[in-house]
């Protein structure tokens, strides 16, 4: 994605360079037309192959009901948020459910990241901090602390029906965990 996002800034210099009016300009424009269709194009195949994927090996999806446009406010994810087209991604992941029968839920986005998933207080952390110290013991890497929450509202959203036997218990955290690097051991 970055590679062809370089191309893209490439060509849209290149353009800006023609002059106007002139034949190479309109040759330039159609070659940039070309390519911010070649990178949504891949944007799109690769958010269907990861949905699909993703929903087609696993009985329950949760996923966080991302603001997006919050997030790009922020300058620092901007970037990240608008090119993993994450809105697009969720739009599939909720297709792909239907013709594969699974559930895919999308919970709320509140205190996900800063909850401890073992003990539910509330441990404050920024978002350069990328591990999760909580003082009941548990400490695991930022995200898999956040992915424990989102699991764990979306099963209580659903309910517990028997097809989630393969889910990850909520109280995992510290054993046999290997984002575990520390703890009581
Ligand atoms: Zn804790």
């Amino acid at each position: 994605m970055r590679k062809a996002e370089k191309a893209l800034k490439r060509q849209q210099r290149r353009l800006s360079k023609k002059q106007k009016g002139s034949k190479n300009r309109a040759k330039a424009r159609k070659r940039l037309a070309r390519k911010h269709l070649q990178v949504s194009r891949q944007r799109k195949d690769h958010a269907v192959k990861a949905a699909r994927c993703v929903v087609k090996s696993h009985d329950l999806v949760v996923y966080e009901k991302l603001q997006v446009k919050n997030m790009v406010k922020n300058h620092h994810l901007a970037k990240s948020i608008s090119d993993a087209g994450w809105s697009q991604f969720t739009t599939w992941l909720e297709y792909f459910a239907k013709v594969f029968k699974r559930t895919v839920v999308a919970v709320a986005p509140q205190y996900t990241s800063q909850a401890c998933s073992s003990c539910g207080v509330i441990v404050k952390k920024s978002l350069s901090t990328r591990t999760h110290t909580c003082p009941c013991g548990c400490v695991l890497d930022r995200d898999v602390n956040a992915a424990l929450n989102i699991l764990a509202k979306g099963r209580s959203t659903v309910g517990h029906t028997g097809s989630m036997g393969r889910c990850r218990p909520r109280n995992a955290c510290g054993e046999s965990n290997r984002y575990a690097s520390g703890g009581n051991s």
